[in-house]
Formats: structure tokens, sequence, C-alpha cells
């Protein structure tokens, strides 16, 4: 008799510092989009595994809370170091389940580990603000203390690097961290929770959930979680910070995009194409700091549009374990279709189809990949704002061009779009950059650089519906997310004068 294949080990959950296969039966398929072949099942969290993640970090706590902030920096330094060891493993696992390219992979990793780094400086980034004399024998100060459980929410698009937006500074400003990662590449989170815990990091104090929506809403719901981060989609984003404000909660909720890059005539015409070329397909264009409209201003389209046809179709669409590979392909076979669909609505809008990704020939992409959910890059000319492919995001390869006469209206074409996560603003004239840079109501804002994504020390947030709530993620800003201000006004009995007070105290 043949031996049956073992069906692959389903990816479960990471609670109290070991991995937990989960009380509830409901699971789904995980996918190699490179492939289109099923490589795992992941667990989806019901009610019961949320409580016992939440019960786990809610033991880890106090402890960990109590731990000097200098001894939680140690383990993140620790964590850093293997991070650094397995940079490669953890790209390898983003490849194979979200199927960006690997190199692309590399830097996600990369942009996580700036984040660990920035955690490591705790101890400095906690120290708290003190004033003598106040009053007459009076000081105070303010400390800045851990809110409790808290719970980050996370998307496809980037396994390894959204999550370091978050549990690395909750965590090392003493919370204790429960992560749901997106089902469609679960595998990441777990091996950072093992990576955790040979740092050093103490059973319970990250914890990893797999699931969807009733994970999602069993962790809105708890009373024991006390602060939600969520990035993702805006309907779902908006729905994130309503629900957890409803049940009391700190929320900031990063949505969805639809970020321009404006060329101006004085661009340096072959640095612009490489930037569109690069922010509009690399990752296929399923970044939120993608760009996806291009505001050629002037005469710079019918320069511009052919250069950029020519490159949509030299495009290298591969494997993504392929290291020549510049794009590789679409998460899911569900994307693909929601892509192909705007494609086609775009036809319909009236504007006018440059450069078709749907007739895109798989045979270069690489052996054993005829079934992924590939398509090469697709190039939109006069494209209109009241086109639904402007409009909406399509979190796709394709980018689309809108002509229009001048700056200005460049500056109110962004400014009306109901997105305002990042832009981009190709010029060599200075005031042009300032008067762009000021005037622009987007949240992160690059001067011929195409994909502004903050540093570590200086956080992550776009504006209006880009995100929800009024903290960045990490930085300065992500440290007072996880942290509560308390004040502290203290004089001893030797300055104490005699006698009730019965007026508003004033310093004296
Ligand atoms: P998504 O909104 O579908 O999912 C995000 C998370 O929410 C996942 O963990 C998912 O399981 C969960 N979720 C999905 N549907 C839900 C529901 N109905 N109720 C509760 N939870 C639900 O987003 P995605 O497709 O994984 O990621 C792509 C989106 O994320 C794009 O819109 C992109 O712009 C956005 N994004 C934004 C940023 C940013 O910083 N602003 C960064 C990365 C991605």
């Amino acid at each position: 008799m043949t031996k049956q294949p073992s069906a692959p080990t389903p990816l479960a959950h990471f609670i109290g510092g070991q991995r937990a296969g989960g009380a509830s039966e409901r699971a789904q398929d995980v996918f190699n989009p490179a492939t289109g072949a099923v490589t795992g099942r992941v667990a989806l969290a019901g009610r019961a595994d949320v409580d016992a993640a939440v019960a786990a970090a809610r033991a880890a706590f106090p402890a960990w809370a109590d731990t000097p902030p200098i001894r939680r920096a140690r383990v993140m330094f620790k964590f850093l170091e293997l991070l650094n060891k397995h940079r490669d493993e953890l790209a390898q696992l983003i490849t194979a389940e979200h199927g960006k390219v690997f190199t692309d992979a590399q830097g996600e990793v990369t942009r996580g580990i700036d984040i660990v780094e920035f955690a490591c400086g705790i101890p400095q980034l906690l120290k708290g603000d003190y004033t003598e004399q106040v009053s007459t024998g009076i000081d105070n100060w303010t400390l800045r203390q851990p809110l409790g459980v808290v719970a980050g929410i996370t998307p496809f698009n980037f396994p390894v690097m959204v999550p370091m937006w978050m549990f690395p500074v909750a965590i090392a400003a003493g919370n204790t961290f429960i992560l749901k990662p997106s089902p469609i590449d679960p595998s990441p989170s777990l091996r950072i929770a093992e990576l955790l815990k040979e740092a050093g990091l103490p059973d319970g104090v990250f914890n990893v959930v797999q699931g969807d929506k009733e994970a999602v809403d069993a962790l809105l719901e708890h009373p024991d979680v006390k602060a939600i981060s969520f990035v993702g989609s805006t309907p779902i984003a908006n729905y994130i910070y309503e629900t957890g404000a409803h049940h009391g909660k700190r929320v900031q909720a990063l949505g969805g995009a639809k970020n321009h890059m404006v060329v101006m005539p004085d661009a340096d015409l072959e640095q612009a194409v490489d930037a569109l070329i690069g922010a509009g397909y690399g990752s296929a264009g399923e970044r939120c700091m993608a760009i996806s409209v291009a505001v050629l201003v002037g005469d710079v389209a019918d320069k511009l549009v052919p250069m950029l046809a020519e490159r949509a179709r030299t495009l290298k669409v591969r494997n993504g374990t392929n290291l020549e590979a510049e794009m590789g392909p679409i998460v899911t076979r569900a994307a693909h279709e929601r892509i192909t669909g705007y494609i086609a609505q775009g036809e319909k809008e009236g504007a006018k189809l440059v450069f078709d990704g749907r007739q895109f020939d798989t045979a270069q992409v690489g052996e054993g990949c005829d079934n992924g959910f590939w398509m090469g890059g697709t190039l939109f000319d006069h494209v209109t704002p009241e086109m639904r492919i402007y409009k909406e995001e399509i979190f796709g390869p394709v980018l689309s061009c809108v002509r229009v006469p001048d700056l200005k209206e460049a500056v109110d074409l962004i400014n009306a779009h109901e997105f305002g996560n990042g832009v981009a603003c190709f010029t060599r004239d200075g005031n042009v950059a300032r008067e762009f840079s000021r005037r622009i109501e987007v949240g992160m804002v690059g001067i011929n650089v195409p994909i502004p994504v903050p540093m570590a020390w200086h956080g992550f947030g776009g504006w209006k519906r880009s995100l929800f709530g009024d903290m960045n993620a990490y930085g300065e800003e992500g440290v007072r997310f996880y942290t509560r201000q308390k004040s502290i006004m203290q004089r001893w009995p030797e300055s104490t004068p005699k006698g009730a007070e019965f007026v508003m105290p004033t310093a004296k």
C-alpha cells in the first residue's frame, strides 16, 4: 500500500509562550501565489482562543510592566541580533505566502528591524519630565506607564514589517501584546514569536492569534484589551475605529490609499520614469505607499507616457524566488479578479489603455508557475477624477496617468481625494517643492522620493480617510499611543502650611 502524503501541519496560534492548536474548528487554505498551490492550512480563532490569548497576556503583564525598561531593552537587543541572523529566512517565508520578490521581502524585514532598533532606546524614550518648585515646596513630574494588554491587527501586504510597526514599541514600553495577522500569510508571525521567546521574552508577553473577523470582533469587545492598532483597508479601519472606541479602547487605525506622484516639466524625466515604474509595480502595487496615479503637468505626458509604456512592457515579472524578478504574482486569485475587473472598468469609463497587464504571457514567470496568480503591469492614460479607477484603491499593478495644466491644479486634484496617505513631487525647483510640501493635504510627502516611508523615529501616518485616530504608528507617537501619562505633584510635611485651603490651589 502506498503511503498517503501527510496533510500540511496546521498553522495555528502562539499563546503563553507556545504554539497552540486552538479550540475553533474553522480553518482556511494558505497558498503560494506563484504556483497557485495550497501550502498549508491556517486556523481561524474563535472567541475562546482570543480569551485564552488575552488571559495569557493579562497574566504576564504585571511582572513585565515592573521589569526595568533597560532590562526590557536588553531583550529587544537580543531579538535584534536574532532578526539579523534570520533575516533571509523571514524574507523566504514572506515570498512563499505573499509572493513579493525575495529582494523586496528582504527590504521589508530590514524596515521592520529599524523599529526594533528604535525600541531598544526605550529607557530614553520613557524618560519623564520634572519641574522643581511649581509652588513653594512643591515639585511636579510626569511619567508614562504602559496600558496593559494591547492588540495589533495587520494586513497581508507586510506580514513582518507592519506587525513590527507595533509590537516592538508596545512591548518595550511594558505592555503585553496580541497579534492578529492576516490569514493570507500567517507563517512569519509564528516565527517572530519563536524568535522573541529565544531572545528571552517571558511567556505571554507576545501572543499570536490567527483568524478573521471573528477573532477581530472578540478582541474589539474584550474588556481586558486596552488598545488596538490596526493597519488595513479603509472600510475595515473605519469599523475598527468606531467599534474599538465604542468599547472604550484607544485605537489607531491606518487605512487605504491612492498615492499620487506629480511630475513637473522641469523634473528629470528618466528619474521620474524609474520612480513611477518602481513605486507603481514594485510588490505588484500591493503597498499602501505604492504610487497608483501619475499627475503629469503641462507637456510632460507626451514625453513620459511612451517611456512608461516601454518599461511596463519589459517589466521582469517572475517567481519571487528568482533574484532577477522585479515583480511577483498577485497575492490571491480573488485579488487578481478584482484587479482585472478594475482594468475592464477603466476601459469602459473611457481611459486610454496604453499597456494591458491582462495580456501577460506566463511563459516567462518560471517553472511550475502556470497556475499562479499572474498579470503584468497595466498603464492607463487620460484618466479623469470621476472614473472609479481614479477614485478607488485598486491595490494592484495598475498605474493611471492624469494630465493637468499646472501645479495648482495638481495640488487641488490631490487635496480633493478622500485618501491622504503618501504623495510625491518630482521637480528641480526649490520653491515648487516648498509650496507643494506646505499646501498638500497628505500625511507623508516625498520630494523626488517616490515612497517616503518615514524612518523609525519619525512615525508613520496618513491624513483623511487613510488614518482614523490621531496617533501615528511607531516613532514618538507610537510610544505615546502605548503609554499613558501620569502627573505626580509632591510636597513634604516640612513645607506644608497649616490650615485647610478652600480656594483653588494656585502657585504661591
Ligand atoms: P483588510 O482590511 O482586508 O485586512 C486587514 C486586517 O483586517 C486583516 O487582519 C484581516 O483579517 C482583518 N479583517 C478583514 N476583514 C475584516 C472584517 N470584516 N472585520 C474585521 N476584521 C477584518 O486589508 P488587506 O487586504 O489585508 O491589506 C490591504 C489594505 O491595507 C490596503 O487597503 C492597503 O492600503 C492597506 N494598508 C494600509 C497601510 C497604511 O499604513 N495605511 C499599510 C499597509 C496596508
